[in-house]
């Protein structure tokens, strides 16, 4: 995958369920690993980002922090911080584990999936971490709708 890879803070769950839902790479910061934030984002790759002014280590690169609030703000601002065009791909990542998802076949799913669910949709996506599936059902339409504001926040602000 390219662009850049993200290490979020554990404060914020929110944000890195909906960076996923945009195709970004991030992981985030399991509770009580905050003050070694930097290092870990040094040794995987990732660019830290945070909202903690300080409490974070000082061995690794300086993180974003994020001043702003509300997912779209946040996506704007640590883009500008970068001085990059995000490259969105849009429910390509696991929301629950940032891994690629991968085409499964109806016939695949008709067992893991509730019978209406797998007679009603045709195309079906699978995490290969997690085992989680996903369809685009209304819950997708909510998120479909969330994504379209965050990139029309995100073309305001550029
Ligand atoms: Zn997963």
């Amino acid at each position: 995958m390219k662009g850049p890879r993200f290490l979020l803070d554990g404060m914020l769950g929110r944000l890195c369920r909906k960076m996923r839902m945009l195709g970004l790479d991030c992981e985030l910061a399991h509770s009580g690993r905050s003050p070694w934030l930097l290092t870990d984002a040094e040794k995987n790759g990732r660019t830290a980002v945070t909202t903690a002014t300080r409490a974070v280590d000082r061995c690794g690169p300086p993180p974003v922090i994020l001043r702003r609030s509300g997912a779209a703000e946040m996506i704007a601002e640590l883009f500008s911080v970068l001085g990059a065009d995000p490259e969105f791909a849009p429910f390509t990542l696991c929301l629950e584990c940032n891994a690629p998802l991968a085409v499964i076949a109806r016939e695949e799913v008709s067992e893991r999936v509730p019978a209406r669910i797998s007679r009603d949709f045709k195309e079906f996506h699978e995490c290969p971490e997690c085992g989680r599936i996903y369809w685009k059902g209304s819950h997708y339409e909510a998120m479909e709708r969330q994504v379209e504001q965050i990139m029309k926040r995100l073309q305001e602000n550029s």
